[in-house]
C-alpha cells in the first residue's frame, strides 16, 4: 500500500475469545494497510500496533471491525482486557462477562497506560496479580484484585480488593476504581504509584 501522508497508531486484535488469535481473513485485511517493508508490533498486552493514514482512519476501522477485529487507541489509556485462554468453555469461566467489562473500560483515559487482566479460575493463566487491576472468577464470583507490578526488580503482586463480586458488582467496582485513577492521578502517574499513594480503602470506599 503506498501512502505519503501522515500515519497513526492504533491497537487491535481479534476480540476476547478462546486464546488470543488472528483469523487468515484478519491478517488480509490488515495486509492491505501494510507496505512490504512494514513491520506490526506485538505487544504484552495482547495487541498488535499498525499505522493506518490518518485521513480516513474512521473508514479503516469500519474495515477491520468488520472481519471481527476490536480496535483501541495508543498511548495513555486503558488497555483491552488481557485475559486467559478460557479453557474450560466460554460460560463456565465467564467469557461474557469479560466481554462487557471490557466494553465498559477499555480505551478511557487515564493518566498512564493501564492494564487490566481476567481469568477464568483460580490457575490464572491471565496473571490478574501481576496486572495494575486483576480479576479472578472464582465458581460463579469475582475476586478482584489491584495494585500488581509485573516489570523491574521490585515486582509485586496485587492485593485483594474485593470477593465474590457479582458481575455488576465487578464493572461498577472497577469503573469507579478507574474513575478515581482518571480524576485524580497525576500526569503519568503509574496505577501501582497511584495506588501506593492512595491506599485501597480509598479507592473502594
Ligand atoms: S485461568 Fe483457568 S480457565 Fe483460564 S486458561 Fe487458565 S486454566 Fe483455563
Amino acid at each position: 500500500m503506498e501512502d505519503s501522508g501522515k500515519k497513526v497508531k492504533i491497537a487491535i486484535n481479534g476480540g476476547i475469545g478462546f486464546g488470543a488469535k488472528l483469523n487468515a481473513k484478519q491478517l488480509i485485511t490488515l495486509s492491505k494497510y501494510m507496505n512490504e517493508d512494514e513491520e506490526l508490533e506485538l505487544t504484552t498486552f495482547q495487541q498488535l500496533y499498525i499505522e493506518i493514514p490518518e485521513s480516513n482512519i474512521e473508514e479503516i476501522i469500519e474495515e477491520f471491525q468488520s472481519v471481527g477485529l476490536a480496535c483501541y487507541p495508543v498511548g495513555n489509556f486503558v488497555k483491552s482486557l488481557r485475559t486467559c485462554n478460557f479453557c474450560k468453555g466460554e460460560e463456565e469461566e465467564g467469557m461474557p462477562v469479560a466481554k462487557e467489562l471490557n466494553r465498559r473500560i477499555a480505551g478511557k483515559p487515564v493518566p498512564f497506560t493501564l492494564k487490566v487482566a481476567y481469568t477464568g479460575c483460580p490457575i490464572g493463566c491471565g496473571e490478574p496479580m501481576l496486572s495494575d487491576i486483576g480479576v479472578m472468577k472464582i465458581r460463579d464470583h469475582y475476586h478482584l484484585y489491584a495494585g500488581g507490578k509485573a516489570k523491574g526488580k521490585d515486582a509485586e503482586v496485587g492485593s485483594l480488593l474485593k470477593e465474590n463480586l457479582t458481575p455488576e458488582e465487578l464493572y461498577e467496582t472497577v469503573e469507579k476504581i478507574i474513575e478515581v485513577y482518571s480524576e485524580e492521578g497525576k500526569k503519568r502517574e503509574t496505577f501501582y504509584k497511584f495506588f501506593k499513594r492512595v491506599g485501597s480503602d480509598y479507592l473502594i470506599s
